[in-house]
């Protein structure tokens, strides 16, 4: 397939740019924002771009559909959440192909994100019949304590571009479950996909006004308006830190609760003990899928002495014999990168190490071909201090660090305001538990190189975020607790 070839249904990006998505109905915007392919810099669509008011008619359309929403029995929300899952199954390659298209990585990637998306619905659906309470005598028993769990209220959603499916299913699927509903706010780079789902989830029997999705070109204004709605309980936002930071201010204004699933700069430990082909698998996985842009890939390679030459040797190889190419071409396996300004991002970070020393024993410059394409790359020598050790880099760049002693790697892999995810390579559990135990982070792969399970609790320390999604706990993030105080 390539995008020369027409693309039809689901995958197709005309059908998604009908309007704005409120209230059940297809809404005009006031303006276009332009969707662009990565692969090759073509504008594929335009979608609708909303205002203030807008947003304003679709926290109206989610409070009209909330009571109704609410008041569905769980099992009821379960079998529409799970309709909704078989659904995103059977248009599976139509939406791979789409993401494909908008956001640029390679079909693989964008197949096993169709299903990752997916498995939300499916574990949601489960979940939501199984919302527990608590009931205790206080211990001086002059009454017992009843806490129930309620839905919070209208939740806004705010998803980025990397990875456009299973960042919005990853909130709707929890929110819906605990009886929300929502207004979803995906990136501009990346909104066919958001629309392409709620059009699914429309004919899941998704009832009017629970899923609201817009697009806008002002997300300041339009979400800062939605915060001071007092209708608005919930903001979950996953993306950048900077802007996380903005919105918690925002949502302080009126005491919104908030969800952050924000940046990462994840370190992957190899130790000399380590089984070294499965400690290379497990590199390419943390660190290119998704092409490098994702929040839990590996940033920063700390290899001790004795296994780091044979690493650098096997890791270039596998790089360098990994197909660069337009992510919906056959046996592309690294995509473009989403815009101009990442490569431009990814070369200065790659520069600023090769000027202090650092040496690229494979790729190390941008790929001069239309759309916006960098090279898997391997970088030894880098110094510690390094921009790219400090900076996401999100792309596939692969800095590789020497280290002598746990102590040091320990040090090393804590070296950083982030604390998403970390991954550690070893022979020896009880060490690889013990050093996944010293660093500060909310995820740690033991031997492994991909961690992300609708059923874990995904989610970050330090200003990688606040609260988890997923797993058991991830419904509980759209529920308040209520306590009664009751004598019987
Ligand atoms: P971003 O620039 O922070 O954007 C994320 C979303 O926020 C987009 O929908 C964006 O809209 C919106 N936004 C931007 N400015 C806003 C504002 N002032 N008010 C309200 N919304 C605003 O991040 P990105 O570049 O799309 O995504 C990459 C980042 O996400 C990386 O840092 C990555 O680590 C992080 N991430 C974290 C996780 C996790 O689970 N921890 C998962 C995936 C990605 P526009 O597109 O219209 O600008």
């Amino acid at each position: 397939m390539t995008q020369d070839t027409a693309f039809s249904g689901y995958a197709d990006p005309a059908l998604h740019a009908r309007g704005l998505f409120i209230g059940g109905n297809w809404a005009p915007g006031a303006g276009a924002i332009p969707v662009h392919d990565p692969s090759t810099g073509n504008r594929i669509a335009d979608v609708a771009d909303a205002g203030v008011d807008h947003a304003l008619r679709a926290v109206d359309a989610a409070e009209a559909a909330a009571e109704g929403w609410r008041k569905m029995s769980s099992r009821q929300r379960s079998e529409i959440l799970r309709r909704w899952f078989e659904l995103m199954r059977a248009h599976a390659e139509e939406l791979a192909l789409l993401i494909s298209l908008e956001n640029g990585k390679a079909l693989p990637d964008a197949r096993g994100e169709v299903a990752y998306a997916a498995e939300f619905f499916r574990w949601y659906a489960e979940e939501a019949t199984r919302v527990g309470g608590e009931f205790r005598h206080t211990p001086s028993g002059a009454h017992n304590i009843l806490v129930d769990h309620e839905p919070i209220g209208i939740a806004v959603l705010i998803t980025p571009w990397n990875f456009p499916a299973a960042m919005a299913t990853r909130k709707i699927g929890p929110a819906l479950a605990a009886g929300c509903t929502v207004i979803l706010k995906p990136a501009s780079e990346t909104p066919l996909t958001a629309y392409a789902m709620a059009r699914l989830g429309e004919e899941a029997g998704v009832p009017p006004g629970v899923v609201n999705v817009l697009t806008t070109s002002k997300p300041g204004p339009v979400t800062a308006a939605m915060l001071a709605d007092k209708r608005v309980r919930k903001l979950s936002f996953t993306g950048s830190t900077g802007v996380g930071r903005t919105l918690l201010a925002e949502a302080a204004k009126s005491v919104v609760s908030c969800s952050m699933e924000l940046g990462g700069n994840a370190p992957f430990l190899v130790f000399d003990d380590a089984d070294i082909d499965a400690a290379l698998d497990g590199a390419m996985v943390a660190k290119m899928r998704n092409g490098g842009e994702a929040c839990t890939a590996a940033n920063r390679f700390y290899v001790q002495s004795g296994i780091h030459d044979a690493f650098v040797e096997g890791l270039t190889r596998r790089m360098a014999a990994l197909k660069l190419g337009r992510g919906y071409d056959p046996d592309v396996q690294c995509g473009p990168m989403i815009t101009t300004k990442a490569v431009e991002k990814i070369d200065r970070l790659v520069s600023e190490a090769k000027a202090r020393g650092a040496r690229a024993t494979t790729g190390g410059e941008p790929a001069g071909e239309s759309g916006y394409y960098y090279p898997p790359t391997v970088l030894v020598d880098v110094p510690t201090d390094a921009a790219l050790a400090h900076e996401e880099i999100f792309g596939p760049v692969a800095a590789v660090y020497r280290f002598e002693t746990e102590e040091e790697a320990v040090r090393l892999a804590n070296d950083t305001e982030y604390g998403l995810a970390a991954y550690v390579y070893s022979g020896d559990v009880m060490r690889a538990m013990r050093v996944g135990r010293g660093i500060d982070t909310g995820m740690v792969g033991i031997n492994r190189g991909l961690m992300s399970d609708p059923a874990a609790p995904f989610g970050g320390t330090k200003q990688s975020g606040l609260g988890r999604e997923g797993g058991v706990t991830g419904i509980l993030e759209f529920m308040e607790p209520k306590y009664f105080a009751v004598e019987f």
